[in-house]
């Protein structure tokens, strides 16, 4: 008997550049600045208090929509930074890291046909995750460059089909933020239309030069249809966690509660229960921005004499470079620029095509400095070989 074939659901899927780009690091033993993970270990406290919660007995199924004292601990640091209040009960949700948010999101409010509009280049669950639902993905392009929302475009790619919007600040791959101006003028745009906001706000805390993190929570008008979506890997360096929150108006939570009780029913134990305790102290989060801020100067220091240019990061842990100066790389393509540095260099950047579905091409590759500081050393001492920007001067 033959088997049937499986039609496809996402048949334009593949492995994801991240796990490529991972994989590739460590064949050729290059320091890996491609895939965002932090190659350094959490506050032994956190360690100590998800171990305490496990020895506990937190052991077994918590709550569906996540431990209390977590979800409360939640809603009381959203209130103490930005000043709104989300109901613990009702309005606060724990996931399995911010990837099932966003999805659980999607599934809960994108229907067949529904158009939702990707601002490019985005990180890339979110198209998979739209066409999932049925939607129809309608990329439109930051300027190119600043990264900036282009709001004509996004205007002109509105239509009575469009049912959502997902925004990403800080943003990855460009390492841009949102200010409250451009929250605004979204929110003029989508008033009075049936249109949702996905606010994927997972490098909240990475938001550098004394700006504050502009949540898209901030602005009453988005507020009210907006999921504000999070993660606990970034904030507290554990990434292989997966713990996430949702943040929405209680008839937004109330749907995505029923897609997230069907898809992982609850985001496990023992995390949720170390990670409330832990959130007790604000120290941690409200240092970050300095901590990240610092690596991101570091690494920045260190690519200044070479010739590399460095784009704008005004937050996340992603430092976007263009090549377009080096001689060893300019007629190389994102990719082959990635694998080249990859094996010739040995240190592994990201391409910024990968973040696009309409092939783009930049000369601009992504480098994650959430690493140790002699990391990022030993990572500018290899680059240094690409030769000097004088040497690029004086050509
Ligand atoms: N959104 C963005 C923009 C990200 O960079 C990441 C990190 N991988 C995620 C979502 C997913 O976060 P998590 O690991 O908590 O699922
Ligand atoms: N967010 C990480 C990045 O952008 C990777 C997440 C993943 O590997 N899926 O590099």
């Amino acid at each position: 008997m033959t088997a049937p074939i499986l039609q496809s659901k996402l048949p334009r899927v593949g492995t994801n550049v991240f796990s490529v780009m991972s994989a590739m690091a460590a064949e050729h033993k290059a320091i890996n600045l491609g895939q965002g993970f932090p190659d350094f270990d959490c506050d032994p406290r956190l360690i100590n208090a998800v171990t305490a919660a496990m020895q506990a007995g937190h052991n077994q199924y918590p709550l569906m929509p996540g431990v209390a004292l977590l979800r409360q601990r939640v809603a009381a640091k959203v209130a103490a930074l930005h000043g709104v209040q989300y109901d613990a009960n009702t309005e606060v949700t724990i996931t399995s890291g911010a990837t099932q948010g966003i999805l659980s999101a999607i599934l809960a409010v994108v229907r067949a046909g529904d158009e939702v509009i990707v601002l490019e280049p985005s990180y890339d669950s979110y198209a998979p995750n739209i066409e999932l639902a049925g939607g129809v993905v309608v990329p439109v392009a930051l300027r190119s460059e600043t990264f900036a929302p282009d709001f004509d475009a996004i205007s002109a790619a509105m239509t009575a089909k469009t049912r959502a919007i997902i925004v990403n600040s800080p943003h990855n791959p460009s390492g841009r933020v949102w200010s409250a101006a451009q929250w605004d003028t979204l929110a003029d745009l989508i008033a009075g239309r049936d249109i949702w906001l996905f606010s994927d706000e997972v490098y909240e805390h990475m938001v550098f030069d004394g700006a504050g993190h502009q949540s898209a929570a901030l602005n009453s008008r988005l507020r009210e249809r907006a999921f504000i979506i999070s993660s606990f890997g970034k904030t507290f360096h554990v990434t292989g966690w997966k713990i996430g929150t949702v943040c929405a108006p209680a008839p937004l939570t109330l749907e995505f509660r029923k897609v997230h009780q069907y898809t992982v029913f609850t985001a496990n134990s023992a995390m949720q229960h170390g990670i409330a305790e832990y959130l007790g102290d604000p120290q941690p989060y409200l240092t970050l921005p300095a901590f990240y801020q610092a690596k991101r100067d570091r690494f920045a220091a260190g690519l200044a004499a070479m010739p590399l240019r460095l784009l704008p990061c005004e937050g996340s842990y992603f430092q976007c470079v263009s090549y377009e100066d080096a001689p060893l790389l300019r007629d190389l393509t994102e990719s082959e620029c990635s694998a080249w540095l990859t094996r010739e260099i040995g240190v592994t950047p990201i391409p910024l095509s990968a973040f696009y579905s309409i092939p783009t091409e930049q000369k601009v590759i992504r480098f994650c400095f959430a690493k140790r500081d002699d990391t990022l050393d030993a990572a500018v001492q290899r680059l240094a070989k690409l030769g000097s920007r004088d040497g690029v001067a004086s050509r």
